[in-house]
């Protein structure tokens, strides 16, 4: 067992700094030797402020890789002691936190399957409670801005060192683009009501896919995040747990490269005002076409069932009904009932041109 024993200097997560806070590692801690070769490699770029490695695995399926669990703790010991990173990992009950600091970690993260459950929250918090360790709290997993403020506040009645929220993105079932929709309106909701708390984002779980993570990682900076925490994988198409969207240290280093620092214009402006404004607007938009393009699937799979069963598109009584319900929704919602209709003929008429379409 290690001692613990502080680092002489460990970065946090600030407003305003230079550069964005950058927290990098492995999905989860699979090998001794791949957390040693990842953390090495994140070390010699000189980029990164922290390492982080899932060593219990809150996995959907229980036949998932679910972590290498107490034994994965030591490796992360000799990465803050012998490679010099600090180390975050993520803990989700009482005995991970206690594990957590026996093995002289420098800090945990709450992950957003726990963020849901109050009961869960304030048993970490309970566990950590008189600690001085950085705290960061993702999200929960549904888009539940009081929910994630309430398990932030329950950190910070416990704990006497830092807390910051992570952005990960969240879960909406059917919908394709990301893995867990940004939502961005949440993260910026957290902005409005707690200006000074740092928060980061995870734009590997936002994204799912590492070939989005640029795009995410630019958004979250442009509305003034403080920092980034992204999986990274010396192979990362062999990783045990979250393949798709882990990069290679190189490919790290190209990401940040390529990322534009937030001016001090986006801490200004786009919190406040119509900015803020516009930036609901923009998520929600991106919201209505993730939508309608699930809409256009589900129709071609209508299109195709009536093409086997040998039946007509145009369908005049269903469409009589949809147009009757909608434009029913809208007016009970102040949304104006012939925009509905013209919106909704709109869409129908896309909805059968995209039916009649040739699926071969
Ligand atoms: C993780 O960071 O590895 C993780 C499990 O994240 P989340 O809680 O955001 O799903
Ligand atoms: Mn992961």
């Amino acid at each position: 067992m290690v001692t613990p024993s502080p680092l002489p200097h460990l970065p946090l997560p600030t407003p305003n700094a230079a550069r964005p806070f950058i927290v990098a590692g492995p999905c989860s801690a699979e090998t001794r030797e791949q957390v040693l070769e990842t953390a090495r490699a994140l070390k010699a770029g000189g980029a990164v402020d922290w390492f982080r490695a899932g060593v219990w695995k809150p996995r959907t399926r229980p036949a998932d890789f679910e972590g290498r669990g107490d034994e994965a703790l030591a490796w992360l010991a000799e990465v803050r002691h012998e490679v010099g990173l600090p180390v975050t990992v993520e803990v989700a009950n009482a005995a991970h936190v206690e594990a957590a600091l026996a093995h002289g970690l420098d800090g945990v993260w709450i992950g957003a399957r726990s963020t849901v459950s109050p009961f869960a929250v304030q048993e970490i918090a309970d566990a950590l409670s008189g600690t001085s360790l950085p705290v960061w709290v993702k999200n929960p997993m549904h888009a539940d801005l009081k929910l994630w403020i309430g398990a932030i506040e329950r950190v910070e009645r416990a704990v006497k060192g830092p807390v910051a929220a992570i952005h990960r993105g969240f879960s909406s079932y059917g919908l394709k683009a990301y893995r867990n929709a940004p939502m961005w309106e949440i993260p910026i909701g957290l902005r409005a009501e707690r200006p000074e708390l740092p928060i980061l984002c995870d734009p590997s779980h936002i994204s799912g896919d590492r070939n989005r993570i640029a795009s995410v990682a630019q958004r979250a900076l442009d509305i003034g995040m403080h920092g980034l925490m992204i999986e990274v994988h010396p192979r990362p198409d062999e990783a045990w747990s979250d393949a798709a969207q882990q990069v290679t240290p190189e490919g790290l280093a190209t990401l940040l490269a390529g990322l534009h620092p937030r001016t001090s214009r986006t801490d200004a402006d786009h919190l406040h005002g119509l900015s803020a404004l516009r930036l609901q607007i923009d998520s929600l938009d991106d919201q209505l076409v993730e939508i309608l393009a699930h809409r256009m699937a589900i129709a071609r799979k209508i299109g195709a069932f009536k093409k086997e069963n040998g039946l007509a598109i145009l369908q005049l009584e269903r469409w009589a009904e949809v147009l009757g319900t909608r434009t029913g929704w809208a007016g009970d919602r102040a949304v104006g009932v012939s925009f509905m209709a013209r919106f909704l003929e709109l869409l129908h008429e896309e909805s059968i041109r995209v039916q009649s379409e040739d699926p071969s």
